[in-house]
């Protein structure tokens, strides 16, 4: 999306952590039918799932993993593994310091799946040693998981060093890689994860409607009979994805058209490490502009992912982020109000079909904000 394109006729460019702003072609793509019976669309669907495998886990490790889609938001697609990984006499360690690890000791909580949780604060980064200590005071955990980039506050987690640890201790590594996948380069086979779970809506430039989890191959068989929940069953859903290329019950076929377009689109721009690249300027002179108008990131910037940076409201006396909102908003720009536990925060994601000229139009309109503004 460029600059020109924003505020006019009702488009916003969303700067959010999803849904985002998408390509015209990807939401083009949605203007089919299929029928989940028809090998026209079963055979794209199994082209898609090899190739979320490639993404995540390269050339070389890739008959280690396979792929799971699941219905639903990414939320889903957490749970599905939460309540189908971690048996019945199991215990998860949540490396948590943000909302979304927090939604997943919730997601424990509901499920009644013995766990353990390990915070370090919204503004930290979890600590491997810290991650070995709890393994070792509780030898009863049997999965870790841990955030990749905490959309909470925008801070990317070390999942090598704690991941690492994990693997050293023997356990089965979850990572919920929703904001990062396919924005920031992971290769799933080296770090040892088991479970990576992202979704449709997020850095590949999807619409929303469903989650995907690119599994090693091995903790996916053990996960058969341990589902809580019918429709959330991950082994049971993988089954019949191998056996039958068909999701077991109605998929969202024109979510799953754009995505294939969002793939194909994400090659076209040059892989995971050029969209890493774009993010990562685009990201640098969102701070920095923001920085010149006054407002004070949260994080520190080397803890600072490039997808979602987290802004302090200023100390001027009569700032209000409604207004902000509102005042960008109707200049084309859709902003995320903040998360935060313990101080006033908005957000400003830069993921999605957006360039430079989106944010030199976004900082010009915040500067016309902050003219208004008095001390
Ligand atoms: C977006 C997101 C999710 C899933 O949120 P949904 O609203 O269910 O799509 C989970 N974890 C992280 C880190 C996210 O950014």
């Amino acid at each position: 999306m460029t600059g020109s394109e924003t505020g006019k006729h009702g488009e916003y460019a969303l700067l959010t952590p999803g849904p985002l702003t998408t390509t015209a072609t990807v939401k083009q793509a949605m203007l089919r039918d299929l029928s989940t019976w028809d090998s026209d669309y079963n055979d794209r669907v199994r082209h898609l799932r090899s190739k979320l495998v490639e993404l995540a886990a390269g050339k070389s490790s890739r008959s280690r993993y396979t792929s799971v889609l699941m219905q639903g938001s990414g939320t889903f697609a957490v749970e599905s593994v939460v309540g189908s990984a971690v048996p019945e006499n199991g215990k998860l360690l949540i490396v948590e310091n943000g909302a979304y690890g927090r939604r997943m000791a919730d997601i424990a909580r509901v499920l009644r799946i013995s766990h353990e949780v390990l915070s370090c604060g919204e503004d930290e980064i979890p600590d491997a040693e810290a991650v070995s200590r709890t393994l070792e005071t509780c030898p009863d955990v049997t999965h870790a998981a841990i955030i990749h980039c905490e959309t909470t506050t925008g801070i990317l987690n070390d999942i090598a060093s704690v991941g690492s640890v994990v693997k050293a201790h023997g356990k089965t590594l979850i990572v919920d890689a929703m904001s990062s996948f396919g924005g920031i380069p992971i290769n799933a086979g080296e770090l040892g994860v088991d479970f990576l779970i992202s979704s449709s809506n997020k850095c590949v430039q999807g619409v929303p409607g469903f989650g995907f989890v690119i599994a090693e191959r091995s903790a996916l068989e053990n996960c058969e009979g341990n589902a809580r929940s019918l429709s959330l069953d991950l082994y049971d859903q993988w089954r019949v994805l191998e056996n039958e290329w068909k999701w077991r019950f109605t998929s969202p076929t024109h979510a799953v058209l754009a995505f294939i377009q969002a793939l194909a689109e994400l090659d076209e721009e040059g892989g995971i490490p050029a969209r890493f690249a774009r993010y990562k300027a685009l990201q640098a002179r969102v701070a920095s502009g923001m920085e010149e108008l006054g407002f004070k990131t949260f994080l520190k910037r080397e803890l600072q992912s490039p997808i979602i940076t987290s802004f302090h409201y200023p100390k001027v006396g009569n700032f209000v982020f409604s207004d902000l909102y509102e005042h960008v908003k109707s200049d084309g720009y859709v902003l995320y109000p903040g998360k935060i536990s313990n101080a006033d925060t908005f957000r400003i994601g830069n993921i999605g079909d957006i360039d430079m000229s989106v944010i030199e139009g976004l900082l010009a309109s915040v500067r016309a904000f902050v003219r208004g503004l008095s001390d």
